[in-house]
């Protein structure tokens, strides 16, 4: 799908034409989302929201234009749901911090599940330590799925809040998350979803969630580095003391008391980054204009065929095999280090991750010391994953000696 607008895939590593199967770190940007960049510099560079002047005002204009685009996306009800921020976990830290001023004291208990990223876990930890709190786990079972028995037993009345992957950076498992957020909801607990692997790839509709707080990243999106967002639910954001202290976040200063601004400001410390909220826009043009539910089922038909071919491959172990997966397959060659696998396929040309995948949890849980991951794009085709196949079957053999 729309291979051609990614000149980055032209590009020739060790000779080889690149095969680029890192999405879940970042993906490549279009030509469109890359020139949109240079649009903002080239044409209304300038700070916004405090400026009188047409520049500022056009800045302004932008910026909260893409807001409005991100609520669209994800079907938040207001724009106003919509904070910008570093990226997920920036996003997190912002919420753990918040959250934790707010709802948590001594005793209470944050529940998250065995595959989380380091950015859903250690922010929660943070918080648990500095308010005497717990941080409770959800098990997995044998299939990547998370034991939802043992959920519904965690949950009780010193639970405050769950903060759960949508999609695993490490097995590509789509969690249940409809199930997790009624479950936490029938007890009045908040629910905070880390969107970073699959809102550029599932639909993502925070009102049929019901989510109380998402988080994700622009640079896996399409989309530029070092912006993301957090969703909140406006009756929480307008709880949640604000994270972070300075301009822009507050209606007047006085040395003796300052009242904070409205939502979303009141989390915008400072000068947001405008121009790559901008682009982030451009990028969110350009994956609904590639057909959101075609993107799913593009991704879907790579993963299941990935999945196939790997089979083929003497040794292959993958993990959560056959289960829904978006996007992401981790396996590992019996009796080769992942390490050693990742080098022999970049010699090759073929881009994938090897390691913990920021999840060491996970990979203790899989009692390996590491995975290789293989993750899709939109522009990935089926020849990606025979090149895969084939580059794997050559580092055996080289391996073999
Ligand atoms: N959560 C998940 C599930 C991720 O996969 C990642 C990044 O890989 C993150 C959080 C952190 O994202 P970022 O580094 O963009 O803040």
């Amino acid at each position: 799908m729309r291979r051609e607008d990614f000149d980055i895939l032209k590009e020739k590593v060790y000779g080889r034409e690149l095969v680029y199967l890192d999405n879940a770190a970042t993906t490549q940007k279009p030509r469109e989302v890359i020139d949109a960049m240079v649009y903002a510099y080239t044409h209304f560079n300038s700070n916004i929201h405090r400026g009188v002047h047409h520049l500022s005002q056009i800045a302004t204009l932008n910026h909260e234009e893409a807001r409005q685009k991100v609520a669209k996306y994800i079907n938040a009800k207001s724009a106003d749901e919509i904070v910008f921020t570093k990226g997920t976990t920036d996003s997190l830290n912002m919420l753990a911090f918040s959250a934790g001023e707010l709802l948590v004291k001594e005793g209470d208990e944050i529940i998250v599940s065995t595959v989380e990223h380091h950015s859903n876990i250690v922010p929660w930890q943070m918080m648990c330590e500095r308010k005497g709190a717990k941080l409770r786990v959800i098990p997995m079972c044998e299939d990547g799925s998370p034991d939802m028995e043992a959920y519904v037993k965690l949950l009780n009345e010193r639970t405050k809040l769950v903060s759960v992957a949508h999609v695993s950076n490490v097995l590509g498992t789509v969690n249940p998350v409809e199930e997790i957020v009624r479950r936490a909801h029938e007890r009045g607990v908040l629910v905070a979803i880390d969107a970073a692997q699959s809102a550029a790839h599932k639909k993502v509709d925070v009102q049929e969630l019901d989510c109380d707080f998402m988080a994700f990243s622009a640079h896996k999106m399409y989309g530029p580095t070092g912006l993301g967002v957090l969703y909140g639910k406006r009756e929480w954001l307008e709880k949640l003391p604000p994270a972070e202290g300075g301009g822009e976040m507050i209606e007047h200063v006085s040395f003796e008391k300052t009242t904070y601004n409205t939502l979303p400001y009141k989390f915008e410390a400072g000068t947001p980054d405008f121009i790559g909220s901008y682009v982030f826009g451009k990028a969110l043009d350009y994956i609904e204009s590639a057909g959101r539910e075609e993107v799913e089922k593009h991704e879907r038909e790579l993963t299941e065929y990935a999945e196939q071919r790997l089979r083929e491959v003497e040794g292959v172990k993958i993990y959560a095999a056959g289960m829904r997966k978006a996007g992401v397959i981790s396996f590992n060659i019996e009796g080769v280090h992942p390490y050693d696998v990742g080098v022999l396929l970049d010699r090759q040309g073929v881009a994938v991750r090897t390691g913990h995948h920021c999840a060491e949890p996970l990979i203790t849980r899989l009692g390996v010391s590491g995975t290789v991951r293989v993750s899709f794009a939109l522009y990935n085709e089926k020849e990606d994953i025979d090149k895969l196949i084939e580059a794997l079957q050559r580092a055996k053999q080289i391996l073999k000696g």
